[in-house]
């Protein structure tokens, strides 16, 4: 099978999906192909920003989002705690300090909204299927391309196991945090990765004993036995912790994230059940170039940010936004194909300013002890006296410098 579209897109995680939307939108003939057979395998609670609900309101699924998402008002404050039933460290008042957030009109042109990540996808596949001119594929893995001056050659596999060819003007990848595209064009990564390795681990738990009806946005844990970030996932007694492996702990099995769920929450009977773990890291990380030839990265192809409340996806979705305009305007032709050798610059510039915000935003965490050091400060916190009262202070205040960061 050989066909011929204007942009392959490969991955139709938040990013693909966007610039699906967009070319759709405008008729313009695009193939996503996606190696799973479904999309939401793992939800993470997704902080979307208003620029990017600008996106979804103007893509037409910016209600459908915000009914998803939490309602303004229905968590807490990000919050430091030695475990979750134990002593406060402290907290950001992250809405309190800005009371025009709590204002549901605010809200609806759109704050930092959390949604669940797979609700956004479903919002954004649904949309996409009702675009004639979009392709989608599941089950179809990209295989190899050929990448020249005048378009690209794409081997796929789809779900049947039967080999495809598909010859496009434009290849995006939107392939996620692995790329294989960028793999393959040998394209490094430049930035700074924290000497430090994660644990995502997702887990069922009620934790309303210790949370109330109205849990923190997210908890920062620090005590020597478990430090990390327990976020809720808004559905039912699901949660995320990203747990800071100790230098010298084994390796990370089902009991490992067990125990130091257990000991994050401070609950050492509590009834859980882990359904994931992945493992992460924390970086800061942008391609040397986000374009080769015909072949465009976007999304977490093209940058790493801290795995938790991170970046990510907001960064991602304009990324996709700046290709398909600019791709559809070379297919419509009122644009020369030159317009397209302005996304470089301009996602670069974009993924600077996030990574220097995001580098800012490190500093500041290490001041509340959340750093590659941060079971040593653990360990300085639990020791009674001066010193430790002065590590409780230093914690207190770097919240409160938090919360000005956090408001940008
Ligand atoms: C615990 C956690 C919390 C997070 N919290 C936030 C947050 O609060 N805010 C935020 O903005 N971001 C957050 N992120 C990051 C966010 O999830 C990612 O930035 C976002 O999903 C990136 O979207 P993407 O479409 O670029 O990549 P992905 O969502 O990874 O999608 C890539 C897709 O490409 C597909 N694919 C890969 N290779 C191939 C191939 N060869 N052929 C076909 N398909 C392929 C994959 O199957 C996948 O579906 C978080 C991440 C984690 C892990």
């Amino acid at each position: 099978m050989e066909n011929h579209t204007s942009a392959l897109i490969i991955g139709a995680g938040p990013v693909g999906l966007s610039a699906a939307l967009e070319l759709g939108r405008r008729g313009v003939p695009c193939t996503v192909v996606e190696r799973h057979r479904r999309l939401g395998r793992r939800s993470r609670v997704a902080g979307v920003n208003k620029w990017t609900m600008e996106l979804f309101h103007y893509w037409g699924i910016g209600d459908e989002i915000h009914r998803a998402a939490l309602p303004f008002g229905a968590t807490g404050p990000v919050t430091w705690k030695r475990t979750l039933a134990g002593e406060t460290l402290g907290p950001i008042r992250r809405d309190a300090s800005r009371p025009e957030t709590w204002s549901p009109t605010v809200a609806r042109a759109g704050d930092i909204m959390f949604c669940p990540s797979d609700a956004v996808e479903s919002a954004l596949l649904a949309a996409v299927r009702r675009c004639p001119s979009v392709d989608i594929h599941f089950s179809t893995r990209l295989r190899g391309f050929e990448n020249t001056e005048e378009g690209v050659t794409a081997e796929l596999t789809y779900g049947n196991g039967e080999p495809g060819l598909v010859r496009a003007d434009y290849l995006l990848a939107c392939d996620g945090i692995n790329s294989g595209v960028r793999k393959m064009l040998g394209i490094p990564l430049d930035g700074m990765r924290m000497d430090m390795d994660l644990v995502a681990i997702d887990f069922e738990a009620d934790l309303r004993t210790w949370t109330g009806e109205r849990p923190c946005v997210a908890y920062w844990i620090i005590n020597s036995v478990s430090c990390g970030c327990l976020v809720p996932r808004l559905e039912g007694p699901r949660w995320i912790y990203t747990a800071f492996r100790r230098p010298d702990a084994a390796v990370a099995t089902e009991e490992w994230c067990e125990d130091v769920v257990r000991a994050a929450t401070g609950v050492p009977t509590l009834p859980l059940r882990i359904t994931d773990a992945q493992p992460r890291s924390m970086t800061i990380e942008v391609v040397s170039q986000f374009r080769s030839r015909r072949v465009f990265l976007a999304g977490d192809a093209a940058h790493r940010f801290l795995p938790m409340l991170g970046p990510g996806i907001n960064l991602g979705v304009h990324d996709a936004y700046d290709f398909a305009w600019k791709a559809a305007a070379v297919w419509e032709r009122w644009a020369d194909p030159t317009l397209l050798d302005t996304y470089e610059p301009q996602r670069a510039a974009a993924a600077k300013r996030t990574s220097e915000h995001t580098a800012e935003f490190l500093r500041l965490m290490a001041e509340t002890g959340i750093s590659a050091d941060v079971y040593d400060f653990a360990t300085a916190l639990e020791e009674d006296g001066e010193d430790a009262a002065a590590l409780r202070e230093m914690v207190r205040d770097a919240a409160r410098k938090l919360e000005g960061h956090w408001a940008t």
